[in-house]
């Protein structure tokens, strides 16, 4: 199966075409947009994934290009969740989305399940066996005891809700996730990589900003910057503010 990968960054495609290509598929490359229609023309993907921001043309504009001649799977990878709107992604034609940071395994899932819709999958079972479950598991495991106390700050992990000194605050997904695993050891630090495989998986294919950008939310949330204290070049610690 041969799959068109539209990526102008180079550290992220560089990555997927290795991974991609370990897991059995064949993979070309296009780092614009124009490219990208020239290639899928002169190559007949199977698959297309199609990052949404390109540097000559919007990924947008080039899956109604691709979608005006070709039915083509298309799986569009967006920076975040709120840049795209998934309708407007699905009504250009796109047939379906992941956000970076997505994990490896996640996209060969959604790329099998693709190509099983399009009965195209010639693929050997190789990439990530039969997990194609969408929902990581909870990476800090559900062996903790619910309602851990941290000074005034409670996570309970068994219903995933926070509150600080008894009042409930609203995290995401992923802030929950980044609090319990900074939480499992208060005081002591976790370094970006240590966060990116636990809260992210363990591939990781997105900007490692993403961490401080969820830190920086996770403050504010919590009421108090030095909750999260940076440890700097190192990465982050949990620590009751002083
Ligand atoms: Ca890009």
């Amino acid at each position: 199966m041969k799959i068109l990968l539209v990526e102008d960054d180079n550290s992220i495609a560089v990555s997927l075409v290795d991974g991609l290509t370990d897991a059995g598929y064949a993979v070309i490359r296009a780092a614009t947009g124009v490219a990208a229609i020239e290639l899928e023309a002169a190559e007949t993907p199977d698959v297309v994934l199609l990052d949404l921001g390109l540097p000559d043309m919007d990924g947008r504009d080039v899956c109604r290009v691709l979608r005006g001649r070709s039915r083509v799977p298309i799986i569009m990878l967006t920076a975040r969740s709120d840049e795209f709107d998934r309708v407007l992604g699905l009504e250009l034609g796109a047939d379906d989305y992941v956000t970076k940071p997505f994990s490896f395994r996640e996209l060969v899932a959604r790329i099998r399940a693709l190509a099983r819709r399009v009965e195209l999958d010639g693929v050997p079972d190789a990439a990530s066996g039969a997990d194609a479950g969408e929902q990581p598991s909870g990476p800090d495991g559900s062996a903790a005891p619910t309602g851990q106390q941290i000074g005034p700050l409670e996570i309970d992990r068994r219903t995933r809700r926070v509150f600080v000194s008894g009042v409930e605050i609203q995290l995401t997904a992923k802030e929950f996730d980044l609090l319990a695993h900074l939480a499992r050891d208060p005081g002591a630090v976790s370094t970006r990589t240590e966060i990116l495989e636990n809260v992210w998986d363990a591939h990781w294919y997105g900007p490692t900003k993403t961490v401080d950008a969820h830190v920086a939310a996770l403050r504010k949330k919590l009421g108090d910057h030095r909750w999260i204290e940076a440890v700097r070049g190192v990465g982050f610690r949990l620590e009751v503010p002083a």
